[in-house]
């Protein structure tokens, strides 16, 4: 069965592999199907790409969303587009100034916490303002000493509803879901089971998605249980979406996930990568027996 990863972070969001170091892992992993999804960017995906270039490894572009849905910030990833259309470029400059504006906030909210100076060190982890997040503020605090962990640094201060964690004006949910729909990508809603929303508020994130012109729904990750008798598998289907999978691997600060280990995609649903004829062109280049086996 093909391995395939299609969640991951590099240090181009609040990962800690760079682009480079992450696709070597994954080869290392045995991954064959690898997407790199940092949050808000597509910045490491030429660097990505040109290693991935010497290696039995297909890299697709990826970026994962922060958007707006009633309120609520919600992910959605976008899988396999050209990284460098402008109307991207555009989207994701929005998006780099909303992180670099939030990142002052957070730093200000964590120096009335009592917390000084918090944003440049942030920002050293970050590689630059327009990619900071919630995660290199909780790395600057177990730095400090403040907390044990990057764990508790979210349960005191950075997890929604404390007070550090500030929201943003993100795109909303429709405009995202067209701009990547207007440049060929195919588009993911992202750990349908980690928010916090009651049934009814999930089935309408569901349709609205759908609604929106959504492809595919996420897996839950193998930490998390699918639901009451396959609610997820069943929802996927029964909606009409295809399914991905992805492990949401960020190196060191969660070094409990590995890349290419992720709960698959069960073989009664569409996986996203047998629509991709990029992914099919490859499987016959490089005489692969996955084509035809793939689950
Ligand atoms: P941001 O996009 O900056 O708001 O950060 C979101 C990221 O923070 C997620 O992708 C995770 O990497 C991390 N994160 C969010 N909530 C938690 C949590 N409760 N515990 C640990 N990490 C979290
Ligand atoms: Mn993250
Ligand atoms: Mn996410
Ligand atoms: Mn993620």
């Amino acid at each position: 069965m093909v391995r395939v990863d299609l969640h991951t972070h590099s240090t181009f969001s609040d990962g800690s592999l760079s682009p480079e170091e992450l696709v070597m892992r994954a080869v290392r992993q045995q991954v064959q199907i690898l997407a790199l999804t940092d949050h808000d960017s597509v910045d490491g995906i030429a660097p990505a790409l040109n290693v991935a270039a010497h290696q039995a490894i297909f890299l697709v572009a990826g970026v994962e969303l922060s958007v707006l849905w009633e309120g609520k910030v919600i992910h959605v990833i976008a899988l396999n587009f050209p990284h460098e259309a402008p109307q991207l470029t555009k989207l994701l400059r929005q998006q780099h100034e909303l992180r670099a504006e939030r990142g002052r906030a957070i730093a200000q909210a964590l120096a009335v916490l009592g917390f000084q100076d918090t944003y440049e060190d942030a920002i050293k982890l970050a590689c630059g303002p327009e990619h900071v997040g919630r995660l290199h503020f909780a790395q600057v605090l177990v730095h400090r000493a403040v907390v044990n962990d990057v764990q508790q640094a979210f349960d005191r201060y950075l997890r929604d509803g404390r007070k550090a964690a500030i929201s943003a004006n993100w795109v909303n949910l429709q405009s995202a879901v067209e701009v990547m729909k207007g440049i060929g990508a195919t588009t993911v809603l992202a750990h349908p089971l980690r928010y916090t929303l009651s049934a009814t508020q999930k089935r309408k994130l569901f349709c609205a998605f759908k609604d929106a012109g959504g492809d595919a729904v996420e897996m839950a990750s193998l930490q998390e249980s699918a639901g009451p008798s396959g609610w997820l598998s069943d929802t996927i289907r029964k909606m009409g979406f295809r399914a991905s999978q992805g492990s949401d691997f960020h190196g060191s600060s969660t070094p409990w996930l590995e890349l290419g280990r992720c709960r698959p995609v069960p073989d009664d649903l569409e996986a996203v990568w047998h629509a991709w004829p990029q992914w099919q062109e490859w499987c016959l280049k490089h005489g692969s027996v996955f084509l035809h086996s793939s689950g």
